[in-house]
């Protein structure tokens, strides 16, 4: 469905992303792991067409998206980060919008049918600023679902929310999972078993792990957080911190030769 082949995209001097690969079909949710900074970001704004690559190529059901720009974006719907939404419209007025921007067709059905799935109904006449957290974020989700995209991309779906709300938005993407292909990059490593059936973690633009949340979580039968730690810093070449961190992380780590330079307090 959606296949990412070595891409690459710098900011000036500096590569946000190296290299990276990965495919995803309908029915998968794919959990974007990295710490901040390590370019998940600037992935999904490639694949949203939002930037242009240095190089490598997106693909969507075998077509090139620089071959049909605008067939290839009706197929993805895309939450930003934080959701700029325009904070003076009501939730209906700018999913009207989105949907006319869109150029879609039975514009009144779309909006009614996705301000009940996502329960907006209530709120969809106030201004979107006085709304909670929680609507905002589902306000978001409806722009992005309006067109009934195949593939969805959630760039921290459920960051800033309360526990309530973060359950509700897991579960709405639980069951849109059936029908599309997802990738919903996330902090939060709980989310990663709970909702994702794969795995990708990044570091300083590379991919540093693609497997299952089960392969993540086996590599050393911890919790994830330990196990997301470790392949962040044994991969990262250089270790920083004291002595005593160095050695707790060479007892633990089976892949020392990863960390190739030591930077921490004399003795
Ligand atoms: P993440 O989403 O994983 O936190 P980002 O993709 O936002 O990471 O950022 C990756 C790196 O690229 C960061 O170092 C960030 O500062 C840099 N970056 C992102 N966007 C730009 C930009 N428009 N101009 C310059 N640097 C950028
Ligand atoms: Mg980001």
């Amino acid at each position: 469905m959606l296949k990412v082949t070595n891409i690459t995209k710098s900011f000036g001097e500096f590569k946000a992303i190296n290299k990276l690969s990965f495919e995803i079909k309908i029915g998968d949710v794919m959990g974007f792991l990295g710490p901040n900074g390590a370019g998940k970001t600037t992935s999904m704004r490639v694949i949203t067409q939002f930037l242009k690559p240095d190089s490598g190529s997106v693909h969507i059901n075998k077509i090139n998206i620089n071959d049909d720009p605008i067939g290839s974006k009706s197929l993805i719907g895309y939450l930003p980060e934080g959701v700029p939404l325009y904070q003076d419209f009501s939730a209906y007025l700018y999913l009207k919008y989105v949907a006319e921007v869109r150029n879609l067709e039975n514009v009144e059905e779309k909006i009614q049918n996705i301000l009940l799935d996502l329960q907006l109904d209530d709120i969809k006449d106030v201004p979107i600023e006085t709304l909670s957290k929680g609507y905002k974020r589902r306000v978001g989700l409806a722009q992005a679902l309006i067109h009934d995209p195949k593939i969805l991309i959630l760039d921290e779906p459920t960051d800033g929310l309360d526990p309530l709300q973060k359950f509700e938005v897991r579960r709405l993407i639980k069951d849109l999972s059936k029908k599309k292909a997802i990738i919903i990059s996330t902090h939060i490593l709980d989310e990663v078993p709970e909702v994702c059936n794969k795995c990708l973690i990044i570091n300083n633009g590379e991919k540093i792990f693609e497997g299952t949340p089960a392969q993540l979580k086996k590599r050393k039968g911890k919790n994830l957080d330990e196990v997301f730690r470790e392949l962040v810093v044994t991969n990262e070449k250089i270790f920083e911190g004291t002595p005593a961190q160095l050695k707790k992380s060479k007892s633990k780590s089976k892949s020392k030769k990863s960390v190739k330079v030591f930077r921490g307090s004399p003795q």
